[in-house]
């Protein structure tokens, strides 16, 4: 193995360091496993109880009737949510896409919908209409308000249960940080929000947007009273096979609506060709509990090896985990570089390309990314990016299998070691 990787380039002094912090995360590690073992059970179990055969395989064209795999690999997603419905599309493009219909399908004119968790993923800002947007959801009357978390990152109940009044129609919690600064949020803490709604306004509908999160834990915020639970496929329950989708889980009653949204009123979940598809998409969800684990296992392994190189990690090395995003702040933009060269250099796609800084469409300073990915843009797969801006942060997530990752971080550690930018 040393051998391997010298092969690569890497130091023996990292080597050391990354066994060192290894034989620390071990108890850790066989933690991971349990929650990956027991998502992957519930996974198999799912697949047992719909009878999925190579029948679902087949692809189909044009309108897509009866499409029985894509009707079974729907109540695949339900089952393990343990929802009523599900909408599992190619024709969701993305997360983003996924909100936008779970909203605007449950949503009139005339209805408030509120962030209970502060300021959504940046996406929605034009979804919503906080940035001004055609189309977005206040061009067709929905109002919006959104209750900040307390000083510590905690949802404020308080403020949440009086902002919620006769026009609330839905209110919207986002589990992942994505790339704000405030902690994730457990399942159980999911739960305690949801509660307070419903304790204020039983029929006010609950959203989790899902994204980076899917098999962190033992259980779903589907578990805890979410109406409509919402991701991406090119993120956790994708596993890195599926090329394209989103899902959406939740009540007959608003999956039906989203359903409605996604075609036509009247056609709803009857049509959508799958076409050749459908193999990926169960293949991935079937790995996705491992995959995720794995992502885990390097998210923790980076915090880890980063705090022993004095810099500071958010969320801490030794902090339990909800989603699968790590951010370091390597606190300058030589290092930043270096950091996203190591990731990209430890790429199977694309370890040939050195990434630069570059505009991004809604951020002020340039942003750096580094991904080789089987899947364009996929973030389950290792990948690291961030804005070239104090405290300089970069964010690093994913990975399909824990080598891989542990490679990544052991890349960037050697690039930084090169530009004289780190001491070991
Ligand atoms: C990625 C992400 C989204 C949006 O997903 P896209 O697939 O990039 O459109 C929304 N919310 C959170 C928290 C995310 O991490």
């Amino acid at each position: 193995m040393k051998a391997q990787y010298s092969e690569f380039g890497i130091d023996s002094r990292i080597l050391v360091l990354s066994d060192e912090i290894l034989s620390g995360l071990r108890a850790r590690f066989d933690g991971i496993d349990d929650t990956a073992e027991s998502n992957a059970a519930k996974v198999l179990a799912a697949m047992r109880d719909n009878r999925v055969d190579a029948e679902c395989f087949a692809g189909t064209t044009g309108y897509g009737y009866n499409d029985a795999g894509r009707d079974t690999l729907e109540k695949v997603y339900a089952s393990v949510f343990h929802t009523s419905a599900a909408l599992v599309r190619p024709q969701i493009t993305c997360g983003t896409h996924a909100l936008a219909l779970a909203l605007g399908a449950n949503l009139r004119p005339g209805d408030e919908l509120i962030s209970a968790v502060g300021a959504p993923y940046d996406t929605l800002e034009e979804v919503i209409g906080i940035r001004p947007s055609p189309c977005s959801l206040a061009e067709y009357g929905v109002t919006y308000k959104q209750v900040d978390l307390l000083p510590d990152g905690t949802p404020d109940l308080q403020a949440l249960k009086s902002a919620i009044s006769a026009k609330t129609r839905l209110v919207t919690i986002q589990r992942s940080r994505g790339y704000s600064q405030r902690p994730t949020l457990s399942v159980a803490q999911i739960g305690e929000i949801i509660a307070a709604c419903k304790a204020v306004k039983p029929d006010v509908l609950c959203m989790v947007d899902n994204c980076y999160g899917e098999f962190v834990e033992l259980t779903e915020p589907s578990d805890v009273g979410a109406d409509m639970t919402v991701g991406s496929l090119i993120k956790n329950p994708g596993g890195g096979l599926a090329p394209i989708g989103g899902y959406i889980c939740g009540t007959r009653e608003c999956i039906e609506r989203c359903a409605y949204r996604l075609s036509a009123p009247g056609l709803g979940q009857e049509v959508g060709a799958s076409l050749g598809v459908k193999t990926s998409l169960y293949q991935g969800f079937f790995l996705a509990p491992t995959v995720v684990a794995g992502a885990v296992k390097g998210a923790i392994f980076a915090a880890a090896a980063y705090e022993a190189l004095g810099f500071r990690a958010f969320p801490p090395a030794a902090q339990e985990r909800h989603d699968i995003i790590q951010t370091i702040e390597l606190g300058s933009a030589e290092r930043m570089l270096a950091f996203c060269e190591g990731i990209q250099a430890a790429a199977p796609v694309d370890s040939y390309v050195r990434p630069v800084p570059s505009p991004m469409p809604g951020y002020e300073s340039d942003v750096i990314m580094a991904a080789g990915a089987f899947v364009q843009g996929s973030s389950i797969e290792l990948s690291a990016d961030g804005p070239m801006c104090e405290p300089y942060n970069v964010f690093l997530q994913g990975g399909l299998t824990w080598f891989h990752a542990k490679l990544g971080v052991m890349m960037s550690i050697q690039k930084l070691l090169e530009k004289g930018l780190v001491t070991l």
